[in-house]
């Protein structure tokens, strides 16, 4: 009888590998950092060989550590940072170039130039997604006009490109196989979310050959077999990281929302099996897709959230570990009419305004760091409300509960006042790795390893949950006083 499931979780900065078994506990775990390229300022480039070399070591390196025999693992997961594409050779199986990586600003120009002709709206319209350097489409489209010949050998069908994703599946399957899943397609600005196909006229615009991007497939099904790690494997999961993670948390009903606090916050609220339609800069997106129905879900980023906390650390100097902030913050009754809006970057989701800056605002004599660190906790929970209360309304959806990970999610007091700011209650996972565990449901769903939701919904473990203390009169009163601070914020730079 099999034993585990393998999920590979391919992110930015580390390759990582994750054995869980029935119960859905990891029972071994290898991660592996590689380098990270940056050619230009705002560039930023991974090398796809090391990303597969650095995936197949700790996909090993685990396999060893629970001394896995033959047949002891059901199927294979993979979860990956989303939106950076890989060209390759499809004879040789070699990369043409650096990945082009999510964050790397180098087709901001084309972006300008495609919303100057007005075609943002179709995009919109079709890939639910705005129009941003950020996602996969104008990486493809500038390799293609960038390198020599690269064009040409596109069109005659000598190369390949995808997504991380599939990237590894090719590697994976010794090049048998070139396939994508659905919550990865469309993060690349040329799927269309509605038909679930590559869409032709967006294919057109961007002089991007149809026989250069892979098979389109559900996010929980038999999409391909491995024998690299040993015996021969089915590879049935694949996710994006945060859709990933959306699954991992369980989120499977429409309304059911997640929070992922790291550097920034990623939110995706399961909209169920309607595409939603958002009007405040929410992007729409395929959540997965698997037994023949689509489940959407709606997307939103904070761009500085723990961010702020760093920023305390390594910029003022007035902490020495992130996790101090919790005992600060609980030192003092409130921050004392203080607000921090770390707009370091702009504002986005629901104000996009990129000249918004950094603002402290209501200091007074007696306003100490442990203000100011309990002003930056909370930022994060007001900024989280903000989307939340966007996607509510884009979606008519209130939201029941909110589960959260991500590191800042280790922070107690930033719990506590998310659920007191938002007015209801906040959950924590015993597992910090739904991502990885996402995928292994998707994969372990597919393959039998585990009947049925319910069977993993009896598995789910909260280890804490916290419920909204606040009055409603004070968590309005709070929150009214974040948006003056924000409107001071706004406009700076301009
Ligand atoms: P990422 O994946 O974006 O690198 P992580 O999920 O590893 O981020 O979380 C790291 C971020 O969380 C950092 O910005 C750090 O400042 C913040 N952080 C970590 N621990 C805590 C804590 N106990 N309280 C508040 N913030 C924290």
């Amino acid at each position: 009888m099999t034993r585990y499931i393998l999920a590979l979780d391919q992110g930015t900065t580390s390759s990582r590998a994750i054995l869980f078994d029935r119960e859905g506990t990891a029972r071994a775990s290898a991660s592996q950092e590689f380098r990270q390229y940056y050619p230009q300022p705002g560039w930023v480039e991974h090398d796809a060989e090391e990303i597969w070399e650095s995936q197949l070591a700790v996909a090993q390196r685990v396999c060893t550590e629970a001394a896995v025999r033959d047949g002891d693992i059901a199927a294979v997961g993979i979860t990956n940072q989303r939106e950076t594409v890989v060209l390759w050779d499809r004879a040789t199986g070699k990369p043409v170039a650096h990945a082009i990586v999510w964050q790397c600003r180098r087709t901001a120009t084309m972006c300008d130039r495609i919303r100057q002709e007005g075609f943002d709206a179709t995009l919109a319209e079709k890939t639910g997604l705005v129009t941003d350097a950020y996602f996969s489409g104008t990486k493809i489209a500038w390799l293609l006009e960038n390198l020599p010949g690269a064009r040409e050998r596109a069109e005659r069908g000598e190369l390949a490109c995808g997504t991380i994703d599939a990237w590894l599946i090719w590697k994976l399957t010794g090049g048998w196989t070139h396939a994508t899943d659905v919550s990865n397609a469309s993060r690349t600005l040329l799927f269309n979310i509605h038909s679930l196909e590559w869409d032709r006229e967006i294919l057109d615009y961007f002089k991007i050959p149809y026989c250069l991007l892979p098979a389109v497939r559900p996010s929980s099904h038999l999409l391909a077999e491995t024998r690299l790690l040993g015996s021969w494997m089915p590879i049935a999961g694949v996710a994006g990281d945060q859709q990933a993670s959306l699954f991992g948390h369980q989120c499977w009903r429409p309304g059911s929302i997640k929070n992922t606090y790291g550097t920034g916050c990623f939110l995706l609220m399961n909209t169920g099996s309607e595409v939603p339609r958002s009007h405040s800069g929410l992007v729409a997106t395929v959540g997965w897709q698997r037994d023949g129905a689509t489940t959407y879900a709606l997307e939103g980023s904070v761009f500085i959230a723990g961010a702020a906390i760093q920023w305390l650390r390594d910029e003022l100097g007035i902490i020495k570990t992130a996790a101090e902030t919790e005992a600060l913050a609980l030192s003092v009754p409130d921050t004392g009419g203080v607000y921090f809006v770390p707009a370091f970057v702009g504002l986005g989701a629901p104000h996009w305004d990129a000249y918004a800056r950094g603002t402290i605002v209501g200091l007074t004599r007696g306003s100490n760091r442990r203000h100011l660190a309990r002003a930056a906790l909370e930022s994060m929970a007001y900024q989280t409300r903000e989307i939340i209360d966007s996607m509510a309304h884009e979606s008519g959806i209130r939201p029941a509960v909110l589960r959260v990970d991500g590191g800042a999610a280790r922070n107690n007091f930033l719990c506590q006042f998310q659920a007191d700011i938002l007015g209801i209650p906040v959950e924590r996972p015993a597992t910090t790795e739904s991502t990885a565990l996402g995928v292994a449901y998707l994969a372990g769903l597919a393959t039998g390893f585990w009947k049925d939701e319910a069977e993993l919904a009896a598995q789910m473990r909260v280890k804490r949950r916290f419920e909204p203390a606040l009055s409603p009169s004070r968590r309005e009163e709070l929150y009214a006083g974040w948006k003056r601070a924000v409107e001071c914020a706004r406009r700076w730079a301009r």
